[in-house]
């Protein structure tokens, strides 16, 4: 059996989407990953300006400051590591394939 894999480098990775889930908002906001940390400093939506934080912590994360830091510390080392994102396109495959994806090693 054959299975059909959509995977790409986090060297490649240039732009990612922000989405709001905000109920009445849902805006997605495209954003160069060395831009990512000064564009999501206000830890808020751009468009609706509702927080993307837990407000009930007493000090809530920037989450999406520490992924931009993480991308783009492993970007600058991808000579040495690379980290690949597998995606399964289980679009033409039944139900038991699907169910049947189990992380892989190879050489
Ligand atoms: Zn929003």
């Amino acid at each position: 059996m054959s299975r059909k894999l959509l995977a790409f480098l986090l060297s490649e990775l240039a732009t990612i989407r922000i989405i709001c889930r905000n109920g009445m908002c849902g805006a997605i906001t495209e954003i160069p990953i060395n831009r990512l940390a000064d564009t999501m400093k206000a830890n808020c939506c751009p468009v609706c300006r509702s927080p993307f934080c837990n407000q009930q912590l007493e000090r809530p994360p920037n989450w999406l400051a520490r992924l931009a830091e993480v991308l783009t510390g492993l970007q600058k080392t991808a000579d040495l590591v690379d980290v690949e994102f597998v995606l399964p396109d289980n679009a033409e495959q039944p139900a038991a394939a699907r169910n049947a994806l189990a992380p892989t090693v190879t050489h």
